[in-house]
């Protein structure tokens, strides 16, 4: 007997397998659709982390193969204020002054001394709230006393000028005239800024 196509047990055999074939063509396209849109969600995030990944290491190398400050290069972080020499003077058990202060009124902007990227926005005993950016030559910028942070955070990159805080008495400057307490650390050691910023 020759195999007959009209045989109902065959029919029914083959309804069911129609199905599930044009069943499994409409999952696959609905995994394929969700994936395309999870993709289309994902990767530009993805790209752009990459990319600011990318240039915050660029930035790192090329800051790190730059000269570190040399004399009369630095803006100074209050560039209408008076500056004057105080490095080295006698400070509380037994420390030196490891910076200059330099006085302005609370609040006053404080602006970056170099490009950079901002290492440190927070707090310390002695320094109150502070900002450490890292410069050209692996340089240290450290700024001391403010009163307030500007709208800044670790990582960020920073241009001379930027301003980076505001003139305080935070730490343990508190009750003393607002100032900025302005530190250069070149390989770690602390130098003095004085020689190295430009004089009005
Ligand atoms: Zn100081």
């Amino acid at each position: 007997m020759p195999a007959d196509d009209s045989n109902p047990q065959l029919k029914q055999k083959k309804m069911p397998t129609f199905l599930s074939s044009a069943l499994s063509v409409l999952i696959k396209a609905a995994v394929l659709l969700m994936l395309l849109f999870v993709f289309d969600r994902l990767l530009p995030s993805i790209s752009q982390h990459t990319q600011s990944f990318v240039i915050a290491k660029w930035q790192q190398l090329s800051l790190l193969q730059q000269e570190p400050p040399t004399e009369n290069s630095l803006p100074s972080p209050l560039p209408e204020q008076h500056l004057t020499d105080t490095w080295g003077a006698a400070r509380s058990q037994g420390r030196s002054h490891e910076g200059i202060d330099i006085f302005a009124a609370r609040g006053t902007p404080i602006r970056a001394t170099t490009q950079g990227i901002v290492s440190k926005v927070g707090e310390n005993t002695l320094g109150g709230r502070v900002v450490v950016v890292v410069g050209p030559g692996g340089a240290g910028h450290y700024y001391a006393h403010l009163e307030d942070y500007a709208d800044i955070s670790p990582n960020d990159w920073v241009d001379a000028g930027d301003i980076i805080g505001y003139v305080g008495d935070s730490g343990n400057a508190k009750g003393t005239p607002p100032h900025v307490h302005y530190g250069i650390y070149i390989n770690g050691s602390a130098v003095n800024p004085y020689p190295l910023l430009q004089k009005n």
